[in-house]
């Protein structure tokens, strides 16, 4: 921690431009203590990590304080100096006694004050949860940066993005934002679109910190369509093939339900496993969710049955195998938006129509492609009609944005 307190009671903040020297004096001549549990710290002045000050033993603190990494301290301290950059009032550390908090940065700028946590290691979600509504419910926003050293991507257009990740994702594009002081740079992955339950689509705009600015960071960020829908065939095609098994994995249960019904994977319906803008509401596999909906709900429906919008609600919030995602910074009702999403898009490829307010009605379309042929030449299909989704969403952000 770059904050203690002296014996006089006076902060001494080590972010501020002290020289080596008179740190080395006042380490002769002063006692420090922890501005949270008061015990004694010591003032640290070596070469590996920034001047930092450390607990004589980490249990005692009320914060239960790991030691923390010279990768961390580098970045709070960069971070720091660039949110002053940006015409914030920001002190580091400090300690908020009634939730018993200490946000590595705290943030004010008119009647506003956020707290800034620079997250370089996975905590349980529980945590994170915990820490996020105490902030608040006392009125502070809350900025989760997480640490580059947290930032996977194994292909150009796509990032491992497991379950703690995601939890920091936010905005109606979703997106997640690092920061990697080795890199001096913010790396804002977005639009976050699952492929799998630890992989997604997404590009990574990179912001070097020297010329960054809070709006070209939060300003929606645009991505390229057609990549989208090259990537997602690409990636779809090799999941029919079976190409790569290990893409496969945690699908065994899944295949039996399709085996079931006599169908191989590489026939899997093309509406199945589509891309949609709220993607991210549902952990379970595209792949599997649309599958169930198509399969149970869509197919089984005669000739001028109808389909209420609740009802699809009420199966997915009832199936044990489809998982909603934690998402803090989404309403609990956020999956609605994606079943929403989807019900747009399946009429859209015509095998339901749309018969009045919220109400469907199955077209006589055939579910299941005949051929493998048929099927490739469906998906691409398909891709055209999920990528209208995001073509709509993302001019309806525009236009909301230009209201504010
Ligand atoms: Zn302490």
């Amino acid at each position: 921690m770059f904050v203690a307190l002296k014996q006089n009671g006076e902060r001494l903040n080590l972010l501020q431009p002290l020289g080596k020297e008179l740190l080395q004096e006042m380490r002769e001549r002063e006692v420090f203590f922890c501005p949270v549990c008061e015990s004694e710290v010591q003032l640290k002045l070596g070469t590996r990590k920034k001047y930092h000050f450390a607990h004589k033993r980490t249990m005692v603190c009320k914060l239960d304080l790991e030691p923390e990494s010279a990768y961390h301290l580098a970045g709070k301290e960069m971070l720091y100096h660039w949110f002053k950059t940006q015409g914030f009032l920001t002190e580091p550390e400090v300690y908020l006694p009634s939730i018993r908090q200490r946000p590595d940065l705290l943030l004010t700028r008119a009647n506003v004050q956020a707290a800034v946590e620079f997250q370089c290691s996975p905590i349980p979600t529980k945590r994170f949860l915990e820490r996020t509504h105490s902030y608040w419910r006392e009125g502070l926003r809350v900025l989760w940066i997480l640490g580059g050293n947290q930032y996977k991507r194994y292909a150009a257009h796509w990032l491992r993005l497991s379950s703690f990740p995601a939890l920091f994702a936010q905005n109606r594009i979703p997106y997640v934002l690092y920061f990697c002081p080795d890199h001096a740079s913010f790396f804002k992955c977005s639009p976050l679109l699952p492929f799998s339950s630890s992989t997604s689509f997404a590009h990574t705009f990179v912001h070097r910190i020297s010329s960054a600015t809070i709006s070209s960071i939060f300003s929606p960020s645009l991505f390229s369509f057609e990549q989208l829908g090259q990537q997602w065939l690409q990636k779809k095609k090799r999941w029919r093939m079976g190409q790569f098994l290990h893409m496969r994995r945690g699908y065994e249960e899944f295949f039996q339900y399709m085996y079931t019904k006599g169908i191989s994977p590489s026939r899997l319906p093309a509406e199945a496993g589509v891309p949609l803008p709220s993607l991210l509401a549902i952990q379970t596999p595209a792949i599997i969710w649309q599958s169930l909906i198509l399969f149970d709900l869509i197919e089984p429906m005669r000739a001028g049955e109808s389909l209420p919008f609740w009802q699809i609600v009420r199966y997915v919030e009832q199936h044990s195998v489809i998982q909603r995602r934690v998402l803090p910074y989404y309403p609990f009702s956020y999956f609605k938006r994606t079943l929403k999403e989807y019900m747009a898009f399946l009429c859209a490829s015509d095998l339901i129509e749309l018969v009045s307010g919220q109400t469907y009605r199955r077209k006589q379309v055939s579910i299941v492609p005949q051929t493998e042929g048929e099927a490739f030449a469906r998906d691409e299909e398909a891709m055209k009609h999920a990528l209208l989704l995001f073509r709509n969403e993302q001019s309806a952000t525009s236009a909301a944005e230009k209201r504010i």
